[in-house]
């Protein structure tokens, strides 16, 4: 039977040899093990087999989770990978060390006001709508130079790093490469992209964070409870 200790350790063996590849190394590349819809005993296991990056999508669904293990593990990392609406940018901001769903002008705004008024600054990486799908979140490619531009002299806030969902066609690395470029052309140094079903291809795009779940704690109940 495979356990959550063993999964971990095949995914950092395919990440691995994905980043060999591509003629790049591991530690340029951090996995956030995604325990949304899991409970807090195989966030523990994973822990125990060395993992410290974890990413959930609910801001009170990680509170519950994570702030009780914060102060046993003190080293933990976490990101918030789902939508953030801004009346839980204060809890997000006390929370989280990356904030990957940066998407639109007013969000941009209660984040910077949150990292004032609780005095910690998580990094903040903009979420693009890669394909330009109507159901998905993200801000559409077109809008990112003036969006940035507005993030970094109208709200102070400093951009590292670009995120995507791609569309869900064959054509995943071609979406992946789209957002390097665009990551390239800002001088963002993170790249968000890659899950349980793509994070190899991720990788060969310059990925330096994939997000896997499925691959590591199994199949999640899916709640449509909101943030
Ligand atoms: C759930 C989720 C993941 C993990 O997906 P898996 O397919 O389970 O690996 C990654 N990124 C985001 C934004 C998610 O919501």
């Amino acid at each position: 039977m495979t356990n959550i200790a063993e999964r971990l350790n095949h995914i950092r063996l395919r990440m691995a040899r994905a980043a060999e590849k591509s003629g790049r190394t591991t530690e340029d590349i951090q996995l956030i093990a995604v325990s949304k819809g899991h409970e807090t005993k195989d966030v523990v296991s994973a822990i125990i087999a060395g993992q410290k990056i974890f990413g959930e999508n609910r801001v009170q669904e990680a509170q519950k989770k994570f702030l009780p293990l914060k102060p046993i593990y003190t080293d933990l990392e976490l990101h918030l990978i789902g939508a953030l609406q801004t009346n839980k940018c204060d809890d997000a901001v006390a929370l989280f060390d990356v904030i990957h769903t940066l998407d639109r002008p007013k969000l941009a705004e209660a984040l910077a006001k949150s990292m004032r008024k609780i005095e910690r600054t998580p990094k903040i990486f903009i979420e693009v709508n890669i394909g330009n799908e109507p159901q998905k979140a993200g801000l559409e490619p077109s809008a990112l130079p003036e969006f940035i531009d507005y993030c970094r002299t109208k709200c102070g806030l400093d951009i590292e790093g670009l995120m995507c969902i791609p569309p869900h066609n064959n054509e995943t690395a071609r979406w992946f490469q789209l957002l390097h470029t665009l990551a390239e052309r800002h001088n963002l140094k993170h790249l968000s992209m890659g899950m349980s079903g793509d994070f190899e291809q991720a990788i060969a795009c310059g990925a330096t964070c994939v997000r896997i779940g499925t691959a590591i704690f199994g199949k999640r109940v899916e709640k449509n409870r909101e943030n």
